[in-house]
């Protein structure tokens, strides 16, 4: 149920928590911010209140394979051994698959806290390795799902021409996510009219990553994208590091950050194995890093240095990813704890005298939101997108120590979930979660018998 106002017990503004806040919401927007009020009858009563996180990098199929791809083989495994798993995945669904496991990840994004997701999409082709003969159909699903969970949705459409560094020619597993520039071009104006049609849908441009994209690609997708947020994966793993030497005696963002027109719209995903040098050209340039913590310790990856990036004064989002869990508490979690686990001490993101959930959250949102190219705050004018917590099973817990319970802890998680005034999750619950789940599962069943996974 929405409601045109709320009072909120303590929320979450942009100059830091204020007490008995009172919120007017008009049209999706919110029209009136008070502090310090009592609340009108009329009021929905909330007890804390915080502006929702955009959730920067996700591939919604992936979602599909959680808790299927942790069964250790033969030897060492290893982000190879795990992308095969991924690939049979990717070679088996189908459009109606694709929009069912992208609408139940998408809910349980909402359910998570998120409001906005970006989606690094690269299932573009038919079985068969054929475009579609509407190239936008698979996009069209993501876009389709994304409505029906209430997500805003920042579709980035990616660019895959080739399995290596030097142009190789793409291998029968890739067949799906393969485009020319020609194809992409006429992808990317489809996924353009879709936003143009779409409430909350944004579209970015996608180059893959530097194995999977030449420099005149690069050149020709960057002029492609116009004033949208470019993205990229680069240096997630070693073997990508000693690959890219191999080519061209450049490391992978030393190449990148020399020959791309990197900025702020930039967000750079992974960036896990870099220099000194490449992270002081990365805060030079106003790049995003692209953070995705779960994955990164799921996949083996790596463990970037953040505290070393906010220092310098960088900007880091989080992302889900492969979506094999799905929480921002999660993500904030794994981030810090990786740092605590490399460095040997305690609070490492946060700045002395301040609470690590607090920073954590902070620093994740002002990333996420350039990396998405939107805005949301608890001001006057911004969308009615927020998250809620009720605190009634931990009354000792308030303000900060609430977000540190949330983030480390396991007795909070959002109560309620406003997108553009809509009331998404309510008592914990998103109100789509029943039939989208259902869906879901007979998907699944489907999935499992053509995959021969199970
Ligand atoms: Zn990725």
């Amino acid at each position: 149920m929405s409601s045109n106002s709320i009072h909120a017990r303590a929320a979450l503004l942009d100059d830091g928590w204020a007490e008995n806040v009172r919120l007017v919401l008009d049209g999706g927007v919110i029209s009136g911010v008070e502090a310090g009020v009592e609340a009108h009858a009329e009021d929905e009563r909330v007890d804390h209140l915080v502006p929702a996180m955009g959730n920067h990098h996700s591939h919604a199929f992936q979602r599909a394979m959680s808790g299927l791809a942790e069964k250790r083989g033969q030897g060492t495994d290893t982000f190879w051994t795990w992308r095969d798993v991924m690939y049979r995945f990717a070679l088996a669904m189908n459009p109606d698959q694709m929009e069912a496991v992208a609408a139940q990840l998408y809910v349980e994004m909402v359910e998570a806290g998120f409001c906005r997701v970006g989606e690094f999409h690269y299932l573009h082709n038919d079985r068969d390795g054929l475009p579609y003969a509407n190239r936008g159909e698979m996009s069209e699903r993501i876009v389709a799902a994304a409505g029906e969970a209430g997500i805003g949705l920042t579709l980035l459409p990616a660019f895959y021409a080739h399995s290596n560094f030097g142009g190789l020619a793409p291998n029968d597993g890739q067949r799906r996510f393969i485009n020319d520039l020609a194809g992409f071009e006429d992808l990317l104006a489809r996924c353009r009219d879709m936003a143009a049609t779409h409430h909350g849908v944004s579209v970015g441009v996608a180059p893959h990553s530097l194995r999977a994209v030449t420099p005149q690609e690069l050149d020709a997708l960057v002029a492609m994208a116009g004033d949208d947020p470019i993205h990229i994966h680069v240096a997630e793993q070693e073997k990508e590091v000693a690959d890219c030497l191999e080519w061209c005696g450049q490391r992978p963002l030393e190449w990148l950050l020399a020959h791309a027109p990197v900025n702020e719209r930039w967000c750079l995903i992974h960036s896990t194995h870099l220099t000194g040098d490449e992270l002081d050209g990365i805060v030079h340039a106003g790049a995003t890093v692209g953070l995705c913590p779960v994955t990164e310790g799921n996949l083996g990856d790596g463990v970037f240095p953040a505290a070393d990036l906010l220092r310098n004064g960088g900007r880091f989002g989080i992302g889900t990813d492969s979506n094999v869990s799905v929480g921002v508490a999660g993500e904030l979690r794994q981030l810090e704890y990786s740092q605590r686990l490399a460095q040997r001490q305690r609070s490492v993101v946060a700045r002395q005298g301040w609470s690590s959930g607090r920073v954590l959250f902070s620093e994740a949102r002002r990333g996420g939101q350039a990396a998405l190219n939107f805005s949301v705050d608890i001001e006057q004018g911004a969308p009615a997108t927020f998250v809620t917590f009720d605190s009634a099973s931990v009354p000792w817990l308030s303000r900060d120590s609430l977000l540190d319970a949330w983030i480390f802890g396991d007795a909070l998680r959002p109560d309620g979930v406003w997108i553009d005034g809509r009331q998404m999750v309510a008592e914990g619950r998103h109100v789509a979660a029943g039939p989208v789940a259902e869906r879901f599962r007979r998907t699944m069943t489907e999935l499992l018998r053509e995959t021969g996974l199970q």
